[in-house]
């Protein structure tokens, strides 16, 4: 299998290559030339084998210039038991209301990034070997909150690389920025961003398609991969869970081997949603996509009007993970719905780049609607549909989850339409107990976020992950703080290369 950009099919470069350098040079995204098809068969097949055995099935279509070995290797080194709380890595959960629930949020850092950045260093640690094995790779992260940490548990101590953490200083938890400025390793660093999720992404990119640092790395044996979804290697492990998902919903009598099932998915970068839409194209019986957002609604008026427009207000919510404006992968699902027209992606996105906006054209505008619901909500009606998930079901959702399940009510009062529906629910409660708490009701809500954690276990009985009490004990290690402008200077200053 081989891949090429979004913007440009005439260069082919191999999975590994695909992997290593994370965005093409001209700032499109790799994407495969073609897609493995899944069969009824194989779904068979795959019903009763591990989390683990279905990857490596799954993956080695994928991965064209890795070897069996070196695949199942990756595979099993990511989920393992110390890492993962559930044997079956990612949990299908019925609370009611033919709505399945797929907890992704089992492993180290309790939100769904880890599904893909446990793997993503052993992928990538074999693609460097194959390509570049004497350089250092740099990886340069932008987060809305979640990435950031799974990434640097991730590829902790990982020989060979050393990651770079921005975060939007005013936009996320604060269990989410304790544990990025705890974090361990030493080859891993964390910088608060004065700016939003979208400027520290922006200036990312930028970054990494500047040729004269980009040569300048060159000189130091250095090169930059990326650890966000623009990078093949974090997206193409999404696409397993939803297939285990499927057979599992199988397995468990919830549906039958090649009944459809709609897949909802709170949305950010549109990285998970995507993931499910390639599981639909090679052949898993998914119906509709339904795409949640929260008040920052770009996709949903996307979806609505074939027009794209990110020159609006940003709005700071209670789902700080899906606070984006510029979703990156969509580009992907854009490339596949034009037929693979890689002259209109770059266009459009040059519209995007100069004026903030562009517009599909009325054949992919059809395409859209076949296969997507949009739809967002505010806070209120989030913490409305933790309260009542909670109330009706004893079932706790997070923020981002919550934002999916008000926009599945909307789907089905809107068409009536009663056919069961599989939810990515993204991360643990407990990551965003402030809101949760607030959407239960209480009124008395602890300033001390271990207080308010203690006080939603009482409320609700859902044991506290380890993983963030023990954050409490942990020193804080990084208090730099910057513009989006200076990035790039920091940068450089943090890997000991001299300014020109
Ligand atoms: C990243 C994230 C999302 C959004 O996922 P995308 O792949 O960026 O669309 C949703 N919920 C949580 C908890 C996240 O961390």
């Amino acid at each position: 299998m081989n891949y090429h950009s979004t913007r440009n099919k005439t260069k082919m470069v191999t999975a590994s290559q695909a992997i290593a350098s994370g965005i093409s040079p001209e700032g499109g995204l790799f994407v495969p030339a073609s897609l493995p098809t899944l069969s009824q068969q194989t779904l068979m097949e795959l019903q009763g084998k591990s989390y683990q055995e279905c990857a490596t099935a799954l993956l080695a279509p994928f991965l064209g210039d890795f070897s069996q070995e070196e695949i199942a290797h990756c595979v099993n080194d990511a989920y393992t038991d110390e890492k993962f709380d559930t044997p079956r890595i990612a949990a299908v959960k019925h609370p009611g209301d033919d709505l399945y629930f797929l907890e992704l949020w089992h492993g180290p850092t309790c939100a769904f990034k880890d599904m893909a950045l446990q793997l993503l260093p052993h992928l990538l640690t074999v693609s460097a070997q194959k390509n570049t094995p004497d350089k250092k790779i740099i990886m340069l992260v932008a987060t809305s909150g979640d990435t950031g940490k799974a990434a640097m548990e991730g590829f902790r101590d990982v020989p060979n690389t050393e990651v770079m953490v921005f975060y939007p200083d005013q936009g996320v938890s604060e269990m989410q920025r304790r544990q990025m400025v705890t974090g361990e390793g030493n080859n891993v660093a964390v910088v608060a961003i004065d700016g939003n999720f979208d400027d520290a992404q922006t200036a990312v990119k930028k970054i990494f398609t500047n040729t004269s640092t980009i040569e300048r790395l060159a000189t130091h044996q250095m090169i930059f991969s990326s650890a966000n979804s623009i990078n093949w290697g974090r997206l193409l492990p999404q696409i397993v869970y939803y297939v285990v998902a499927y057979c599992d919903l199988v397995t468990q009598g919830n549906l039958a081997m090649g009944e459809q099932v709609h897949v909802a998915v709170p949305t950010g970068n549109f990285g998970n949603i995507l993931a499910a839409y390639y599981a639909k194209q090679m052949g898993l019986p998914i119906g509709k996509l339904l795409c949640a957002s929260n008040q920052n609604n770009v996709l949903t008026d996307f979806f609505k009007t074939g027009t794209y427009n990110r020159n609006r207000p940003f709005f700071t919510t209670s789902s700080p993970s899906m606070d984006i404006l510029i979703s990156s992968n969509l580009e992907r699902l854009l490339y596949e719905l034009s037929g693979g027209n890689t002259d209109q992606i770059t266009a459009w996105y040059h519209d995007l780049a100069t004026t903030g906006s562009f517009s599909v054209d009325a054949t992919v505008k059809q395409k859209l609607d076949d296969t997507f619901f949009a739809g967002d909500c505010n806070d209120e009606e989030t913490a409305e549909a933790i309260r009542t998930m909670f109330e009706k079901h004893q079932y706790l959702c997070d923020p981002h989850t919550a934002v999916a399940v008000k926009v599945v009510q909307d789907y089905r009062a809107k068409t009536g339409d009663d056919t069961k529906i599989l939810l990515a629910s993204t991360a643990n409660p407990y990551k965003f107990t402030e809101s949760v708490l607030a959407a239960l009701g209480q009124d008395e809500i602890p300033t001390d976020e271990y207080q308010q954690m203690a006080t939603l276990e009482g409320l609700t009985g859902l044991a506290i992950p380890p993983s963030l009490s023990a954050l409490q004990d942990k020193p804080v290690r990084f208090t730099t703080q910057i513009t989006a402008a200076e990035m790039e200077s920091l940068v450089l200053d943090h890997l000991g290369i001299c300014p020109q």
